[in-house]
Parts: structure tokens; C-alpha cells; sequence
């Protein structure tokens, strides 16, 4: 299902100074003079749009540095007037939005902890009903697409037009490389679900480590996100919050200068006849997909057939550890990734799965009716 949102486009909002769109700021406002420091070093990097600093910071333990509260929002009203960015920060409640706009606030972020709590959504939402600011929904920490289709839809009902989603990554037990594990998957189906709402990336969330920036924001950049919100503190060894992530603001001019902006289409007809000509290839091939998995559920429910007469389980660990091994060892003489194997062939062994499931239990319904006549 595709969702229709009246927003409008990011390039048409004021403040837009090109691709990448960007937000950049420390994570946590710490001190008046570490705000209006970092504020100045930024407005020198024509791409930042938006300075950030988180007033009311959600922590996940308590008796941690947990922002300044309102003397923040005097600080980043400075910024505005002796800068001229446009500023922005965190609510997690409505008294949050109310002191934001006091003050001026002109962009507010729902972050990732609140964006799973559809209460507090709404009442954010309620308490910007009638009021033009630019709201971002932060994806929930949990990888669930309608949640935050969700959060943005309630944003929305209130009535704001200049709103973007924020993809930083989502909460995951293991210990990965990143602090947050990306799930491409989820922005880009947002993407496909409502097509014009802008999409911004925030790759400090989502990597934990200053050294990991900017390959996430190539990515995002070659997966045509809008923008990026990049976490940036004048000196960041010293942070209260989020110190192993932020960069300085020479720091993050150098990585916009390394990042390649690639465009989205093209109109020269030359590359056109050679992208058309691989794209057939691709279609054909995934046609052939679609048959061998077709062929392969097939043989599935057959097997499922013997399994229900010789009374054998569905599951058989063993068996199955042995084919994923297998395609492992295939797959990476072929130079296709571990991730790639592991998650066609999970993806293939739960339809397997299901199949014999269906096929038992249509035998188990059969049977229940013929005792009831
Ligand atoms: C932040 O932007 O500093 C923040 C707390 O982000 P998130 O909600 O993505 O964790
Ligand atoms: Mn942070």
C-alpha cells in the first residue's frame, strides 16, 4: 500500500542550500558557550541547514547527563540570531513543544524512544495542531516500518506540512560493528511506501563511532536520501553525551568533501540504452527466480505429503544446518555475501516451513470434518 502525505518537498522549504540537506549540531546543548562555538564553526559549511542540540536528552540510565532544560532553548535562539541557522531540538512531550515554540524553535525532532509510543505521539501532535514548524520523526528504536509510518501519519493529521523522517538505525541485542543496526530495507520500503516524503539520514546514531560516518552517509547519499543529521560538538572528546560519535566542524566539512554525490537518473540517451539493456537482464533473471522458487516450494509440499504419512516432524535442525553450510561454502566461491545466503535461505526455509505446516494441518481440518458428519 502506497500512503499519500501532504507534505512538501524538501527543496522548497526555506533554509534548503542544496544536497545533502543538513543538520548538524552537538548532540546535547552543554554550555553557552559550547553552543554558540559549535554554532559559528557550522555556519561556515554552506550545506548546514539546520543547527541541532538536544535540550531534553532521554537517556538510558538514569543519574547521566540529561540536558540543560529550557536555558538551552535561550542559547539556540543566540545561534538564530547571530548566525542566521535555522535551529532545532528533541521533544518527547507536549510540554516540550510548548517551550520549543516559545522560544522560537523552527525544527522539532521526535526521537527514536518516543517515536514507539503512539500516547506520546499523539500528544506531541496535538500540541502542534495549527502551528507551521518542520517536524522529523526519528524511526522507532524497534525495526517496525508501520510504527513510524504511524508517528508520521499522526504529525501529519495535526496538520504540519514541513515534515521529513530520520532513519538512525535500530536497536539490536548482539554486539554489532555500528551501535545501531541500520536495516536499509526499512527506509527504502518507507521510501517506496510514501514516495515524496523527504528522508534524511542520521549516520551518528547509527554508527557509534565517529570513524563509520561517512561510509553511512555514502550510502545513504548513493540510496537517494535528502539529507543527513550528523552529530558535530567543538570539542568532542569532551561531550556529555554521545562523545565516541561526534565529529568536529573541520571535521565534518572534510567529510562532505569526500562524500560523491551521484544523481538519481539520467537523460543522456547513451547511458540510458546500456542501463535499459543491463535492467532487461535483470528482469529476465529475476523471472527465473520466481520459477525456481515456485519449482522449489513445489518439491517442499511433496515432501511435507511424506512426512505426514510416515509421521516424521516438519523440523529437522540437523538437515538444515547442512544446507545453509553448504550454500555458505557455494555462495562465497561465487563471491556472494554470508548475509545475503543467510537471509535468502531463512527466507526460503520459513515459506518451506509454512508449506508443510499447511499441508499437515489441511489434513488435520479434513479429518476433524469427515468426524464430524
Ligand atoms: C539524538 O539525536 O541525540 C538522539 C537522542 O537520537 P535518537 O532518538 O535517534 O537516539
Ligand atoms: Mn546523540
Amino acid at each position: 500500500m502506497v500512503v499519500k502525505l501532504e507534505t512538501s518537498l524538501i527543496k522548497d522549504w526555506i533554509g534548503f542550500k542544496g544536497r545533502p540537506f543538513l543538520i548538524a549540531g552537538p548532540c546535547s546543548a552543554e554550555s553557552e558557550e559550547q553552543v554558540i562555538e559549535t554554532a559559528k564553526e557550522l555556519a561556515k559549511i554552506k550545506e548546514v541547514s539546520i543547527y541541532r542540540a538536544g535540550i531534553w536528552k532521554p537517556r538510558t540510565r538514569p543519574n547521566s547527563f540529561e540536558g540543560v532544560g529550557v536555558t538551552g532553548l535561550k542559547w539556540l535562539r543566540k545561534v538564530k540570531q547571530e548566525t542566521g541557522l535555522l535551529v532545532g531540538t528533541e521533544v518527547a512531550n507536549e510540554k516540550h513543544v510548548y517551550e520549543a515554540l516559545k522560544y522560537g524553535i523552527d525544527m522539532v525532532w521526535i526521537g527514536a524512544r518516543t517515536s514507539v509510543n503512539p500516547f506520546t505521539v499523539q500528544e506531541i501532535a496535538d500540541a502542534l495542531k495549527g502551528v507551521d514548524v518542520m517536524v522529523f520523526v526519528k524511526n522507532p528504536i524497534n525495526p517496525e516500518i508501520d510504527l513510524w509510518i504511524g508517528a508520521l501519519e499522526r504529525i501529519e493529521k495535526a496538520g504540519i506540512k514541513r515534515m521529513a523522517a530520520v532513519h538512525r538505525g535500530f536497536s539490536t541485542y548482539e554486539k554489532t560493528t555500528y551501535r545501531n543496526q541500520p536495516n536499509w530495507q526499512l527506509p527504502i520500503e518507507l521510501r517506496r511506501r510514501i514516495p515524496d516524503l523527504p528522508l534524511i539520514c542520521d549516520p551518528s546514531h547509527i554508527a557509534g563511532a565517529r570513524e563509520y560516518i561517512h561510509e553511512i552517509s555514502q550510502k545513504a547519499m548513493d540510496l537517494n536520501f535528502d539529507g543527513l543529521m550528523i552529530e558535530s560538538h567543538i570539542s568532542p572528546e569532551t561531550a556529555l553525551s554521545d562523545a565516541s560519535q561526534q565529529v568536529t566542524p573541520d571535521e565534518l566539512h572534510e567529510l562532505l568533501i569526500r562524500l560523491i554525490l551521484r544523481s538519481p537518473s539520467t537523460s543522456d540517451p547513451k547511458l540510458l540504452d546500456v542501463l535499459g539493456e543491463l535492467r532487461q537482464q535483470i528482469d529476465v533473471y529475476d523471472d527465473h527466480l520466481i520459477d525456481l522458487l515456485e519449482k522449489r516450494m513445489k518439491v517442499s509440499e511433496t515432501i511435507g505429503h511424506y512426512k505426514k504419512e510416515n509421521n516424521i516432524t516438519i523440523l529437522q535442525s540437523a538437515r538444515w544446518d547442512e544446507i545453509v553450510k553448504k550454500a555458505m561454502i557455494k555462495g562465497k566461491a561465487k563471491g556472494l555475501s554470508e548475509e545475503l545466503i543467510d537471509n535468502i535461505f531463512k527466507a526460503v526455509h520459513q515459506e518451506s516451513i509454512n508449506r508443510q505446516m499447511k499441508v499437515m494441518n489441511d489434513d488435520i481440518e479434513s479429518h476433524n470434518g469427515s468426524d464430524k458428519k
